[in-house]
């Protein structure tokens, strides 16, 4: 299979990464030289361009906090956030929800739905991803702490974590 950069829109040709304007530049060369040999170069550039015809280009802007940004680097583990971002959509793309491989997720066949309660403080809810009770739970908006004492079903039948 062909190694294609979309980004890019070049081809991997004999080791080189060329566009479909520098193959055909080739192509020409060699055709104007007598050199007949260019059936790699010719079908390398209809891969391209049959791939390139096949993609959309998203325009984004993404504004993230400075900690998520940093994570996003550590979880690409590279400095191009570009690839950072690619390995995260592709991530979210074919796993939709990778929390189910975190062991946090209930078991396969459970309800997908997380139990939640409501914190006692800003009234925020707080999905909880264990079945281990009692547990601590912490309030993502407001930080308040409280403890999940018996197994909380579905959001209208809660237990209120208590503020410490
Ligand atoms: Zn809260």
């Amino acid at each position: 299979m062909s190694e294609i950069n979309l980004d890019d829109g070049t081809i991997k040709v004999d080791g080189e990464w060329l566009s479909a304007e520098q193959i055909s530049e080739q192509i020409q060369e060699k055709m104007q030289s007598g050199d007949m040999k260019f059936s790699a170069l010719a079908s390398a550039l209809e891969t391209l361009k049959t791939a390139m015809e096949d993609t959309r280009t998203l325009e984004i802007k993404l504004v993230l906090p400075e900690k998520d940004y940093e994570k996003l680097l550590a979880a690409g583990g590279t400095q191009d956030e570009r690839q950072c971002i690619r390995k995260a959509v592709e991530a979210f793309i074919r796993d939709p929800e990778p929390a189910a491989k975190t062991g946090m997720a209930p078991a396969p066949g459970a309800s997908r739905k997380h139990p939640s309660v409501r914190c006692a403080r800003c009234g925020c809810r707080i999905e909880i991803t264990s079945t281990r009770r009692p547990l601590e739970v912490e309030c993502p908006e407001c930080g308040t702490t409280g403890v999940v004492k018996a197994a909380a079903k579905t959001e209208s039948r809660q237990d209120e974590p208590s503020a410490d």
